[in-house]
Order: structure tokens, then C-alpha cells, then sequence
């Protein structure tokens, strides 16, 4: 697109004078105003185009513009706009009846929320009603929101400034065999002195005071953390034995990101709750929410639920969900997510691997994949420490910036790369994206040797 630097500077002007930004010091930020976008790409006022690897914030799943989605907006619009929730809608119905036919049997209830914070907050307070019990078991390097439990649950210094939010969270390790917490040495051991180290939390927190364990299926934001085979069925047994409720927060990880409706069909496991926001309508209309087992659901039948908000349920969000699902379904968009992560992220990855002395280890699924930068391969240390800001992180920002130039916006935190662009990326747009990054992998190369 031809470039307005008018446009450019105005955006600029208002957005720097009026809009206070999240998770930043509003003066040591300069946000790129962009001016449109379609499928993987985006582009700014000044002419610049980029591919992008991080679909937003791992929600545009299926890209910038797609006419279904535009189109379900526009004839809802037409239709009925808003209607409060204590009303039944048919495309709020549609939509949570649609959410239940995918979610493993049994779960047959959606309560529908604004995004995923509040429907982590909302999952923990059902846990909480149900089992009359208040303490909550989080993970070290997590995500989980901005809303007061939420970020208590959160596992990473997001966490930090806002604490104590909510006196009831404990924080344990999970299985992370690259860096492990537990000194084991193979998969199998990882996984179970990460159990046993959940069951000795659970033991010495008291069973009779945890009324749930949450987790996000694949750890997103904080690793692509893909459990080893056995934890998750692992957790839902401990689950069982102590009277705790499993929650899945499958936010980040729902909706095909790894090439599944949730992520928790391809580990074989059925949790209490799971919470989805993002992928579900691509974030075109904040949504979100909490996908309810029958057993937790029917506490409710003749119990107040004593909880609820404005637009849970908001037909202008709920109509692209159902145009997700159909979508989804005409576009094969699971299949094309398994196979492009398989016969193409995955081998092309693991190439870089190879070649780059910067890359430790690249490891994920579908399309969400991490690419984790080492200063030394033998001892592992990080190319930039943990929570690095400023002149420490450089090196990630040089790599960042070298990624942009070159036409594609990377998704970065801490010392990883991750690889996460729209589902329906082309074939060609993925292999180019990945060209960019192995390209400047180079500065990487140059900043660990240094
Ligand atoms: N849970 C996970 C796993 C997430 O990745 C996020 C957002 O990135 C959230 C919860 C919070 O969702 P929201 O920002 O919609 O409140």
C-alpha cells in the first residue's frame, strides 16, 4: 500500500498524548501504528508490510479480515446488536452448542465471559463453590490473566508488581525437560518427579485446602511447554485421589492452535473446566470463556451461580465463533495446522537447530513452536537472563529488530523466538517467514559468541 505519513503522524500524535498502553512505561514506548491488515499480514501507514508470526497476541488464528468472520459481524449488527444475558439468543446458543459438541463428553454448559482472564477468575470460582475449598495451584512460568485471581495464578513477573491480589495461590514446578527443576534426565523421569513433586505440594499444602490445580495445556506464552506423555493424565489422577478440581486453561492453545478443537485431545485427558478466549471467534470481538463438566454444571441447577457480566454472551462476539467453527470445518483448518507443523515448521526448526550455535532447543506442535536462544549449548544459559529489560535484553531486541526488517513481526519473550502465525497462513508466507528467521538467527550466532 502507498505510504500516508499524514495518517502516520496523527496516529502517532493521539496514541502517544491519549492512550495509556498496558504493561509499559508510557514514555520509554513507541507502539507502530498500523493501518490494516489481511490474513498473516499487516501493514503500517509508512508502506511497510509484515508477515505476522505472532497472530497478534496468539488470537488471530484465522488472520487479519476473513470474510466469513466480517460477514457473520455484519448481519448480526443488522439483526440484533447487543442483548443482555439474562435473555436467551440464538446465536449465543448456537455458539455454546457448538463449543460443547467439541469438548470431550460430558461437558455440556458454556459460561460466556469478555476474554480469558475472567473466565480463568470465573473457572476458579466455581471450583471454589463447588468443592468449598479456596487455596488454587498454579504453575511457575505461566499466564493467566490481568483480573486479580488471575494474575495471583500467573506464574511469571507479571505476577510480581500486583501481589498479593489473591492470598490463595500456590505456585509449583512443571515438567520443562530442557531445564529441568527435577535433575531428571529422560522424558519418563521428568514427568514423574514432576508428579511426585505436585503430589508432595498437594500433601504438604493439605488436600482438605485446594479446591483446584490449574495449567494451561501447552504452557504458551512462557515456553510452548508441551507436556511430556503421562503428565497431564498424571494430574488429572492426582486430581481425583484429593478431591481437586482440573482446570484447563486452554486460552492460548484452544481453537486449533496446535491442530486440535482443545488441546487436551491429543494428551488424553478430560479436566473439570476449560477456559478458551482468542481462537474462538480470532479476537475479532473480545470473548471468551468457561466450558463446564456436567458434574460441575449440575451443582448449579438449584445453587445460585453468584456471578455474571454485561455482555457475557454478546451476539456480535458470538456470531464469528460460529463462523469459526464453519470455517474451520469447510477449510480443514486442524488437518492443515497437524500438517503444516509436522512436514514443515518442525523439520525446517529443527534444521535451524542444526546450523545455529545460538539455538539450545526448538520444540512444539501444530503451528506454536519455540525456538530457544543460548548463549552456550553445553551449560544452557540463557542468551538473555530471566525478565531481561533494557541493555541486558539486547541481544533478543537486535534479533527482534533484525526479524522486522526484514519484513516479518516475531513473537519474542525472554531468550525464545516463538512461532505462532495465523492457521491460515499460506504455504509459501510459512516457509519465508521461516527463511527470515534463519536469517537473522545470524545475529543471535553473533550475540552468543560475543
Ligand atoms: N490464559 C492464557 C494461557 C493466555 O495466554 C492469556 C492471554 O494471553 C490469558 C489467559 C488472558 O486472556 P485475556 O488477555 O483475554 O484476558
Amino acid at each position: 500500500t502507498s505510504p500516508d505519513l499524514a495518517a502516520d503522524a496523527q496516529v502517532r500524535a493521539d496514541d502517544r498524548a491519549h492512550v495509556f498502553h498496558s504493561w509499559s512505561a508510557q514514555a520509554l514506548i513507541d507502539p507502530l501504528p498500523v493501518a490494516g491488515g489481511e490474513g498473516a499480514t499487516f501493514w503500517d501507514h509508512a508502506g511497510n508490510g509484515y508477515l505476522d508470526f505472532s497472530s497478534q497476541l496468539v488470537n488471530l488464528n484465522l488472520g487479519h479480515q476473513h470474510p466469513d468472520l466480517i460477514a457473520a459481524i455484519q448481519r448480526q449488527a443488522g439483526e440484533l446488536a447487543t442483548i443482555q444475558p439474562a435473555m436467551a439468543n440464538g446465536t449465543r446458543g448456537e455458539l455454546a452448542r457448538l463449543i460443547s459438541e467439541v469438548a470431550p463428553e460430558g461437558f455440556s454448559k458454556v459460561f460466556f465471559t469478555n476474554g480469558g482472564a475472567d473466565a480463568n477468575e470465573n473457572a476458579v470460582r466455581m471450583a471454589r463453590l463447588v468443592t468449598g475449598k479456596r487455596k488454587v495451584l498454579a504453575m511457575y512460568r505461566s499466564y493467566h490473566g490481568n483480573t486479580s485471581t488471575a494474575i495471583t495464578l500467573t506464574g511469571d513477573p507479571r505476577r510480581w508488581a500486583n501481589e498479593p491480589a489473591d492470598a490463595s495461590v500456590v505456585h509449583f514446578f512443571g515438567p520443562y525437560a530442557y531445564r529441568s527443576a527435577f535433575h531428571a534426565s529422560s522424558e519418563e523421569e521428568e514427568t514423574a518427579r514432576a508428579l511426585q513433586h505436585l503430589e508432595q505440594t498437594i500433601i504438604l499444602e493439605g488436600a482438605s485446602t485446594i479446591g483446584a490445580i490449574i495449567l494451561e495445556t501447552v504452557v504458551g506464552t512462557n515456553g510452548v511447554l508441551v507436556p511430556p506423555p503421562g503428565y497431564l493424565p498424571g494430574v488429572r489422577a492426582l486430581c481425583d485421589k484429593y478431591g481437586i478440581v482440573y482446570i484447563a486453561d486452554e486460552v492460548m492453545v484452544g481453537f486449533g492452535r496446535i491442530g486440535e478443537w482443545f488441546a487436551i485431545d491429543a494428551f488424553d485427558v478430560a479436566p473439570d473446566l476449560i477456559t478458551f478466549a482468542k481462537g474462538v471467534n480470532s479476537g475479532y470481538v473480545p470473548l471468551g470463556g468457561v466450558v463446564i463438566s456436567d458434574a460441575i454444571a449440575s451443582h448449579f441447577d438449584t445453587v445460585t451461580f453468584p456471578g455474571g457480566l454485561t455482555y457475557s454472551g454478546h451476539p456480535l462476539a458470538c456470531a464469528p465463533g460460529i463462523a469459526t467453527f464453519e470455517v474451520f470445518r469447510r477449510d480443514g483448518i486442524l488437518e492443515r495446522v497437524r500438517d503444516l507443523g509436522e512436514r514443515v515448521v518442525g523439520p525446517r526448526l529443527h534444521e535451524m537447530a542444526e546450523k545455529h550455535p545460538s539455538v539450545g532447543e526448538v520444540r512444539g506442535r501444530g503451528l506454536f513452536w519455540a525456538i530457544e536462544l543460548v548463549r552456550d549449548r553445553e551449560t544452557r544459559e540463557p542468551l538473555v537472563p530471566f525478565n531481561a529489560a533494557g541493555a541486558d535484553a539486547a541481544p533478543m531486541a537486535a534479533f527482534a529488530a533484525a526479524c522486522k526488517k526484514a519484513g516479518l513481526w516475531p513473537f519474542t519473550h525472554f531468550n525464545r523466538v516463538h512461532v505462532a502465525p495465523p492457521l491460515v497462513i499460506s504455504e509459501e508466507d510459512l516457509v519465508r517467514g521461516l527463511d527470515i528467521i534463519d536469517e537473522a538467527l545470524a545475529v543471535a550466532d553473533e550475540a552468543a559468541a560475543a
